[in-house]
């Protein structure tokens, strides 16, 4: 049976993970030190006699018993209110926690997945951004601790595959949705569901010509595991290119909700993107991947787990 450590496998996206590795029949191992996640995203795992969970922070040197083939290095504050709070265990989890990883996989002679993301475009001058586009980041500004961290994380990455002839991974992530959220984590899809579940004002920064483009998780955990069983080293953006404004979503998400809340303009955070959609013709063609959730189905399935969830 292979085994594969999941950094950050009780968070949002590691917890998916988790169910994706153990229906493929893997031994699963994780390691958070649940500063972001929360255990109630692998509760149903925990009996599972394939299935570990060790509390840990992975800044602090790792100790694993036995074999491992895969570590998908997952673990970091990923929304931009976590890493506003905690910029200092960001640039620690992204630097330090992805040197133990690295060293980790290199000592079990393990493949290695870098979760990375779209933020290492920045604020981008390039529209879609394409991985070769290389970004357009403010080191010393709010969000750089997470960007530069993420940005070092890849540079780390590569170099052991170049120099410790590792195999490695690197996925961009885009934005993502879906169950397990936080309900108050401060993005943008918790924060206007939950509002207009509440009948509030949603909070629009800026005048909300700011554009995303959101990947349901499903989608998103499909690509990460092509990836995974993959040779290719170079990054692969994974994402949905479906991109709308962000005023758009909110009105998108208060037609869903069938809520009375009114939007309100707040001030657009500092160095906030103003586009990003990705280019995903390398994902295709690699990986034969994209995405088969259109907004509208995703968010759906989503305003469900927070009504049932948090409401
Ligand atoms: N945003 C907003 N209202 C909110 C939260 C976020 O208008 O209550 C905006 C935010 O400024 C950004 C976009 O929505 O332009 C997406 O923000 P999120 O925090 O979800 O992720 P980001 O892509 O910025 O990392």
């Amino acid at each position: 049976m292979k085994k594969v450590l999941i950094t950050g496998g009780s968070g949002f996206l590691g917890s998916h993970l988790c169910d994706r590795f153990i229906k493929e029949g893997w031994n699963v191992l994780v390691m958070d030190n649940l500063i972001t996640g929360n255990l109630d995203n692998i509760s149903h795992l925990l009996g599972n006699k394939n299935f570990q969970f060790i509390h840990h922070d992975i800044t602090e040197f790792i100790d694993v018993e036995g074999a491992l083939d895969l570590i998908l290095h997952f673990a970091s504050p990923a929304s931009p209110m976590d890493y506003l709070e905690m910029p200092i265990q960001t640039l620690k989890v992204g630097s330090l926690g992805t040197h133990k990883a690295l060293g980790l996989a290199k000592a079990k002679g393990a493949k290695f997945l870098l979760a990375s993301t779209s933020e290492v475009y920045g604020d981008p001058l390039i529209h879609p951004q394409k991985e070769d586009y290389w970004g357009n980041v403010n080191p010393i500004g709010f969000r750089g601790v997470y960007d530069e961290a993420k940005r070092f994380a890849e540079a780390m990455t590569m170099a052991y595959n170049r120099y410790h002839d590792l195999e490695t991974r690197i996925v961009r992530i885009f934005n993502t949705y879906g169950s397990r959220m936080r309900i108050y984590d401060g993005r943008a899809l918790p924060a206007f569901m939950s509002q207009a579940l509440n009948e509030e004002d949603l909070t629009v920064f800026g005048d909300g010509s700011q554009t995303r483009s959101f990947t349901y998780v499903d989608d998103l955990i499909e690509g990460i595991y092509r990836l995974a069983m993959s040779d290719y080293v170079e990054p692969v953006n994974i994402g949905n290119p479906q991109e709308i404004s962000i005023l758009d979503f909110a009105k998108e998400i208060i037609e869903l909700t069938g809520s009375k809340s009114k939007i309100v303009f707040t001030n657009l955070p500092k160095d906030d993107p103003k586009i990003r959609k990705p280019d995903i013709t390398k994902a295709r063609k690699i990986l034969d991947w994209e995405p088969k959730y259109p907004r509208k189905d995703g968010l759906k399935i989503t305003l469900e787990f927070f009504k049932k969830s948090c409401f």
